[in-house]
This record gives structure tokens, sequence and C-alpha cells, in this order.
């Protein structure tokens, strides 16, 4: 991974609005993406064949990725629900952790977290609980959650006297590994020790980084947290890539630091970039994917367009 800079985003330059909502188009359309014209960030797409359906016969090894940025608000969660929803349509068994205390991946499921009997929490803590007892379906085919409430803060404090407690995730995930084909895990916005379990966890990460005037702050931190745990606990994680989101193309401060985030990440960005909608804030509401709330936008055709990628750079998954 190439060194982190902060090129271009220091003063002098004014915030573009980039607030508002624009349009749902597509950023490009799959005939653009066969003739390999210039991307959003500003490389030539790729070809990315479709997604063959996954393992036929045979057990599952889940790839685990951890959707990663200890800033709050920048899609972590969104991405979780869409990026996941998009992978169980192409047939693939994908389970959603929800590994923030706030819950609110649950919540974009239309789970009530405070209803909860038990939670990844339990499973974190308890002796004795099963796993597989805590799951629920998600209401899309193919996609299950497991859900976490504010109980989960409390686990923070309490793994601190635990033995091997950066290892408590993965051991809970364990027995999942043959059920499912990917795992995502929704970190919490910190960089303590959840999120060192979410790592430890992990066979990627992908960094959602919202592409406003503070995009890269704080990367820096993040990458330095990856790297410790890559050299501590996980020599096998990897960073997946970066997700550039709430892209807005018509100003100008939106294409510049999606350039900068180029320029300092190369190809580890994503070509896929999630534009700034309403609709997501809308699927929050409806508690359901962008894939099936509004399975012709631009939203939800982003997201497809991000599995497709994430299958490409993970072959086998
Ligand atoms: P995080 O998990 O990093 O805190 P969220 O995914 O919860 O971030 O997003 C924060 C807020 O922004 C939510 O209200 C969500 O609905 C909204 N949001 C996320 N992605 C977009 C987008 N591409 N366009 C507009 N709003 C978005
Ligand atoms: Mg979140």
């Amino acid at each position: 991974m190439p060194a982190v800079k902060y090129a271009g985003c220091g003063p002098g330059r004014v915030p573009g609005a980039g607030k508002e909502d624009v349009s749902d188009e597509p950023l490009f359309t799959t005939e653009q993406l066969d003739a390999e014209v210039l991307g959003p960030t500003g490389r030539p797409l790729p070809d990315l064949p479709e997604p063959t359906p996954p393992h036929p016969e045979g057990e599952r090894n889940a790839l685990i990725i951890a959707l990663c940025n200890q800033k709050g608000g920048v899609g972590k969660t969104t991405t979780t629900i869409n990026l996941g929803a998009a992978l169980a349509e192409t047939g693939r068994r994908v389970l959603l952790v929800d590994f923030d205390p706030q819950g609110s991946l649950s919540v974009g499921l239309g789970v009530n977290p405070h209803t909860l009997e038990s939670s990844i929490y339990n499973v974190m803590l308890g002796r004795g609980v099963d796993v597989h007892e805590v799951l629920l379906p998600s209401g899309t085919e193919n996609l299950d959650l497991l859900p976490a409430n504010i109980d989960l803060s409390a686990a923070e404090v309490q793994l601190v006297s635990e033995v091997a407690r950066e290892q408590t995730l993965r051991r809970v995930l364990k027995p999942l590994r043959p059920d499912y084909d990917i795992i995502l895990i929704d970190c919490a916005p910190s960089l303590g020790l959840l999120t060192v379990n979410a790592l430890t966890a992990a066979d990627k990460v992908i960094m959602p980084l919202e592409l406003e005037f503070f995009a890269l702050r704080g990367i820096a931190l993040l990458t330095d947290t990856i790297e410790k745990v890559q050299e501590r606990l996980n020599p096998e994680l990897e960073v997946l890539g970066i997700l550039g989101t709430m892209y807005d193309g018509r100003t100008i401060h939106s294409r510049e630091v999606l350039a900068r985030v180029v320029e300092a990440f190369g190809d580890m960005v994503f070509h896929s970039v999630i534009r700034r909608t309403i609709k997501f804030p809308e699927t929050t509401v409806a508690g359901e994917p962008i894939t099936s709330y509004a399975p012709t936008s631009g939203g939800a055709d982003a997201y497809r367009l991000l599995a497709r990628e994430v299958l490409a750079r993970c072959p086998g998954a």
C-alpha cells in the first residue's frame, strides 16, 4: 500500500456544497464498462465479468471482510447492507455482522436492537451460547444478520480482562465459516478493542471514505492500526480496497477529493463510487437494502458493480 499522503485537501480549497442530493443516474452504464471509458476515478474501467454462481457443491469457507473507518457517517453500515445484498443476489450466502453497539446495521435491516433477546454480545462473553441461535434472517434471500445492540459497548470493557481478547470475534465466527460464502463485519466508528477484534477476524478490509474535505484525515491512524494487527495478530489481513462514498459529481470539490484519493491510493481505490442520494437514508427507514427498495436505481447498480469488483479481487469467493 502506498504511503498515505494528505495531498490536496489542505487550505485554499473551498468545500463544495456537497450535501444536497444529486441525480440518481448511474455513474456509468454496462455499455460504458464494455467500452473501457474512463470512470469517475479517472481510470479506464476494467472488464468485470458477470459473477458466476458460487461453490455449487461442497463445504463453504467464508471470506471475511471488515468495513472499517474510525470516522462515523462515512457509509460503513450502508455499504455493509447494500454490498451484502448485492453479493447475495449473485447466489452467495452472505452473513452481515453488526459490530457497532449503536446497532445501525440491525436497524437498517428492520430489526429493533432494543428488543433482542440475545445478540453478538452474548456469544462473545457468554459461555455456551450457540452463535447459530443468535442469527436472524434479513428478509432478503441468502442474507442473514448477526445483530448487535448497546450491550456490545460493555464488551469493550469486559474483554480487556479476557484471555486472547483480540481473538474473540474470530472464535465466534469460526463455526459460521462453513455456512457462508462471505461474511461482512460492520465496524464501530473507533479504533478500540472491538475494531481490533474485527481486523483480527477478517481476511480483508474495505475502507469507505466520504468524498469530502476531510476524507483523508485519520486514514494514517487507520492504516497504522491495520499494520499493527497484521504484524501482531493477523498476518493474513489485506486491504481489499478503498471505496469513495457520498460522491457529488456536480461539484468540483467532490471530483477533486476523489482525484486526491486516487493519487494517494492508486489502484486500491474501487472503480465503483457511491453517489450521495436520499435513497440511502430512505432505505434505512424502510429497513431493507437498496437492491430491493429501489432495484433499478443508480445506487443499487453502484453496489452491484462494487460486488463484481470485490469478487474479481477475491477469486474463489
Ligand atoms: P457509518 O456506518 O460509517 O457511520 P452510515 O452508512 O450509517 O455511515 O451513513 C451515515 C448516514 O449517511 C446515514 O444516515 C446514511 O443513510 C447516509 N448515507 C450513507 N450513504 C449515503 C449516500 N451514498 N448518499 C446519501 N446518504 C448516505
Ligand atoms: Mg455505522
